[in-house]
């Protein structure tokens, strides 16, 4: 790891002034900063740590809405009663990522930022072609080991998962991203990879975030997530779903119904055609399992990843289904 210098920033502002010299970096839980340092992908300059700027630490779950400080611990979203009652999507996922020591250290402004798992980004002196890390350079993947690369959202440069959980239940949940100054919804926030895969969101420079914010709903209530992995914990997804529901009165009848998959695209993945399937049906386990084969509209897989083609729509109607038994 090369060195760099360390500033505390106790401001905003003065985090984004100190960031703004090249190779400067926020520092929150450093869980995936310090590791991507270890290996090489990032050289930082400048680490600015960020955990003394004061006024990004708030959780509030109020009547209208639930938000989440950027500095907010998983663990402390995760196990907050409140969000398990009001957004169990939320504090499902939280709980289904990474480990325990992790969720206490890492952050939510963090965990929107991680980067992929991808292993050819992750080792730049075994292959440095690699688009994401360094533009033009190529994709080492293609052609490659691809049991955990993407399906959905992919291109000719980059076909790399975004690995994280907590979006995929904030897609679903339409939560937005507070950047400062201005708000982007999180299916905006998460670029797809196009010609241009090191650009992987929507931040510019001189921003950051500050919090997340998630619209309360009957949705929100009736959701959760699950997640599809090689082992029970510490894993990351092979296929998880994120689902929230709405019944007419009638207590059977979708009113309406949101899906997002993880671990299969190289965005967190709304599926939108799934939703629209079944909105004014009733789950009834035929008509979902059909419905949710929508969810892999579009997808090309380059060889091992195949089997998430025919995983994620069994892990998607799970979900639903689980979701149907509450009505
Ligand atoms: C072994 C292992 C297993 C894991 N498994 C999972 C898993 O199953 N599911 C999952 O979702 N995640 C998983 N993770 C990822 C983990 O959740 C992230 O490392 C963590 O959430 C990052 O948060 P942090 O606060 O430590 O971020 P940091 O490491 O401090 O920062 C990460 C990046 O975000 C930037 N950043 C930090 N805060 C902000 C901000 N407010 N605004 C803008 N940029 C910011 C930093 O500059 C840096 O580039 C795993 C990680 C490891 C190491
Ligand atoms: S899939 Fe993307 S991250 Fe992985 S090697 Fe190719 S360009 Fe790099």
């Amino acid at each position: 790891m090369s060195g760099f210098s360390y500033i505390r920033a106790t401001s905003v502002d003065e985090a984004l002034r100190e960031a703004s010299a090249p190779a400067a970096a926020l520092l929150a839980g450093g869980t995936t900063l310090f590791d991507l340092a270890k290996c090489g992908v990032l050289q930082p300059s400048k680490v600015v740590d960020i955990t003394h700027v004061s006024g990004l630490d708030t959780l509030l779950v109020g009547a209208d809405s639930l938000t989440m400080g950027a500095l907010v611990k998983m663990s402390r979203v995760a196990d907050e009663p409140a969000v398990k009652i009001k957004f169990p999507a939320i504090s499902q996922a939280l709980w289904q990522a990474a480990s325990a020591q992790l969720r206490n250290m890492a952050t939510i402004g963090g965990n929107l930022m991680q980067r992929t798992r991808c292993p050819y980004f992750r080792d730049p002196a075994s292959f440095p072609a690699c688009n994401k890390r360094a533009p033009g350079s190529g994709c080492s993947a293609i052609g490659g080991v691809t049991r955990n690369h993407a399906v959905l959202g992919t291109s000719d440069a980059c076909i790399a998962t975004n690995p994280g959980d907590l979006a995929v239940a904030l897609v679903a949940l339409d939560a937005e991203i507070h950047l400062g100054g201005r708000r982007v919804g999180v299916d905006d926030f998460f670029l797809l990879p196009g010609s241009t895969p090191d650009r992987e969101t929507a931040i510019e420079a001189g921003e950051m975030i500050t919090c997340v914010s998630v619209p309360a709903s009957p949705i929100a209530k009736r959701s959760t997530y699950l997640k599809v992995r090689d082992r029970q914990s510490y894993e990351f997804a092979a296929a998880s779903a994120a689902v929230g529901v709405e019944f007419e009165d009638d207590g059977r009848t979708v009113r309406d119904l949101r899906v997002a998959l993880g671990g299969v695209a190289t965005k967190p993945w709304r599926a939108r055609a799934v939703e629209d399937a079944l909105k004014g049906k009733v789950l009834e386990p035929e008509t979902v399992r059909k419905a949710s084969l929508l969810a892999m509209e579009g997808a090309v897989s380059h060889g091992d990843n195949h089997y998430k083609i025919d995983l994620a729509p069994r892990v998607v109607a799970r979900a639903i289904l689980k979701m149907g038994e509450t009505a």
